[in-house]
């Protein structure tokens, strides 16, 4: 682990200009510079750097952050990896924690294996190119594979001799040790000799993110009733099959150049398409995805397009894997081959072009996919088409994300028509899934939850927007808004010689707060608002430790003057500015506390006179809740259209 004073240093010490400016040519456009993104085309610049704020942003594809998160974007690393990057840049020298007996005797064991495996890929390349055997069995399966040179070295395929222990003699000639050889897969004793694994096997390096060689897979080439067809490494130190994706290493810039992923089943569906031109793909070894796969994926995209070319007993199967990635913000995607084919024979036999358009014309989302299935499962049953519905309703609550609302509707759109059902009754099932899913995580954490749950606590009355209500997580989303405020605001002055933060303070109350993580904000904020005497340094938040802030916060920034550089120029749009927009932002987001505060007192005097029979109690009671209301109705009546301007 990296020391946070490590860390601390490297972020004082980046300009962000400076690290950018490595990659790309900005130019200086008032107190900002300006480029050409990276991460999306494009002809126009959108791509703004903020040198007073520390951070990046595009106004083209959205991507976001700070000088970090941009190294981490751009050269495809973690943000230990980032983090070592601007160290080096800057000649920070890097302290981490020390590491213990365990961890020392992990990294060598890994180290060992690497170079060990590293030598035994080029030995099979080199035994399929130069050997007469290699040649005449090896070479000649790629070629009638269809695999051109090129791919056979961009993939470092090889090959493996017939003859029984070639690759042990020529590692223990070079003095590699043969147990490492055994943890590798490569050799095995039998009878007190040692054999190669892969004799008379075409051979496909699997390759680590960063492209060093960690496992091998191997095919069978003669028919031999008693070997299995194909071999793949054990686990080991260095290979972890649930956190590997063949071709990710070839693939990775692709893939965020397209910024989508295709998946596949098979290496040779990997290397097929990479030598078409279709380059953003990769295959997950037969498993659904693991989450540790999604992980690696999402570093460079969050759009996974599944290509299928199994039976519907299968495709089922894979589905039920899929309701993780929905979850952390996937959005995947199904293709159905047509039968009979996979992805290796179809861009072989269709060529590019058709592949693409293939894909583009029959991609399916999975809700979409499952409805489809299932409609045609249940027909008119009606007990079936109740079990699809839920089953539905489930899957589409999975969108809990501010910025997946608008999937989300579409969803519920979609799935309603298809299953004929009122969309409102359809999203009354997705909130009682997400309140049972929110119990379920909060018992789990063993969170002490407030006093009196307020499901229908947010102000703004369905009639009155049209849409049903979505309170979880407009909640959230207006939560969020508190921090944004703050963020951006807070050291402004709002009511005659009170800052904004000062009266978020006064009239927030922050048990209201739902959020964990706006809460640790808003805490956090305060704070050091309090110690500062004054709006504290937002690169304290911009660089939180805490990754998962770090990322929220850069989202939130979206700061003014950068949006009026730009699209003023580019889209023609008058980004309104000034202390007309403040206040009005501020006062909507306090009226939503007070409001919520006002239905939570209201549902609290509600149970007490449920559970009361003594009469004077009951008209104290009575009288207090139509004070309330009273109050909440002057609120409402006020401001009603403020309100509603928040995006609730
Ligand atoms: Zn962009």
């Amino acid at each position: 682990m990296i020391l946070q004073s490590t860390i601390d240093a490297v972020n004082q010490r980046t300009d962000i200009v400076e690290v950018i400016g490595q990659f790309l040519q900005l130019k200086r456009r008032g107190i900002n510079y300006l480029a050409n993104c990276p991460f999306h085309n494009e002809r126009t610049p959108s791509f703004n750097v903020n040198p007073a704020r520390g951070i990046f942003k595009c106004f083209g594809c959205g991507k976001g952050g700070n000088a970090v998160t941009f190294v981490q974007e751009y050269e495809k690393l973690n943000y230990p990896e980032a983090i070592k990057w601007l160290a080096d840049f800057y000649k920070i020298p890097i302290e981490e924690t020390e590491r213990s007996q365990e961890q020392l005797a992990q990294q060598q064991a890994e180290e060992g294996l690497r170079v060990v495996a590293e030598f035994a890929a080029g030995w099979f390349a080199e035994t399929l190119q130069t050997t007469e055997e290699g040649q005449a069995i090896g070479l000649s399966y790629y070629k009638h594979r269809g695999i051109r040179t090129e791919a056979i070295e961009t993939f470092r395929l090889g090959y493996c001799p017939e003859s029984g222990h070639a690759l042990y003699d020529a590692a223990v000639a070079k003095g590699y040790k043969t147990q490492l050889l055994e943890q590798l897969g490569l050799v095995r004793n039998r009878d007190g000799r040692y054999y190669d694994v892969y004799r008379g096997r075409v051979v496909f390096p699997i390759q680590g993110m960063t492209g060093r060689v960690i496992g091998f897979g191997a095919r069978l080439l003669k028919a031999n009733d008693r070997a299995p067809k194909y071999i793949n490494s054990p686990e080991n130190e260095l290979y972890h099959k649930s956190r590997t994706l063949y071709g990710l290493y070839q693939a990775r810039s692709a893939i965020g150049r397209v910024d989508e992923c295709l998946l596949v089943e098979g290496y040779t569906d990997v290397i097929s398409l990479h030598q078409s031109g279709v380059e953003n793909v990769v295959a997950s070894s037969g498993t659904s995805l693991t989450e540790e796969q999604l992980q690696l994926i999402g570093r460079l995209t969050k759009n996974v397009t599944i290509l299928y070319d199994g039976d519907a007993a299968g495709i089922k199967a894979a589905l039920r894997g899929l309701d993780m990635a929905l979850e952390s913000g996937f959005n995947v995607q199904l293709v159905l081959l047509p039968e009979g084919a996979d992805p290796d024979s179809f861009v072989q036999a269709k060529g590019t072009d058709a592949f693409r358009t293939f894909i583009v014309e029959n991609k399916r989302d999975v809700i979409g996919f499952r409805l489809e299935a299932g409609l045609k499962e249940a027909g008119n049953d009606p007990v079936l088409r109740s079990k699809l519905a839920n089953e539905i309703a489930q899957s589409i609550s999975r969108f809990t994300r501010p910025e997946d609302f608008t999937l989300r509707d579409h969803y519920l759109k979609t799935a309603a028509t298809g299953l004929n059902v009122d969309m409102e009754g359809l999203n009354t099932l997705v909130n009682k899934h997400i309140r049972e899913r929110i119990e379920g995580d909060d018992r789990k954490k063993n969170v002490v939850q407030t006093a009196q749950p307020i499901p229908e606590a947010a102000p703004v009355p369905s009639e009155a927007t049209g849409q049903a209500s979505t309170s979880q997580t407009a909640e959230e989303a207006q939560e969020w808004k508190l921090i944004g405020i703050l963020l951006e605001h807070g050291g402004e002055l709002a009511e005659e010689t009170f800052t904004t933060a000062q009266v978020i303070e006064d009239r927030v109350d922050p048990e209201l707060i739902v959020s964990p993580q706006v809460r640790q904000l808003f805490d956090e904020y305060l704070a050091a608002y309090r110690q500062r005497g004054g709006a504290p340094d937002l690169r304290a938040f911009v660089n939180h430790a805490d990754p998962v802030l770090r990322q929220k916060v850069a989202g939130l920034l979206h700061p003014n003057d950068i949006v009026s550089v730009n699209w003023e120029e580019k889209y023609g749009i008058f980004i309104q500015q000034g202390p007309q927009r403040i206040p009005m932002e501020v006062e909507s987001c306090l009226q939503y506390f007070e409001l919520k505060k006002l239905k939570n007192m209201e549902t609290i005097l509600l149970q007490m006179l449920e559970g009361t029979t003594d009469l004077q109690t009951i008209l104290e009671t009575q009288a207090a809740y139509m004070q309330l209301k009273k109050e909440e109705k002057e609120i409402m009546q006020r401001h009603g259209t403020v309100i509603l301007k928040t995006g609730l």
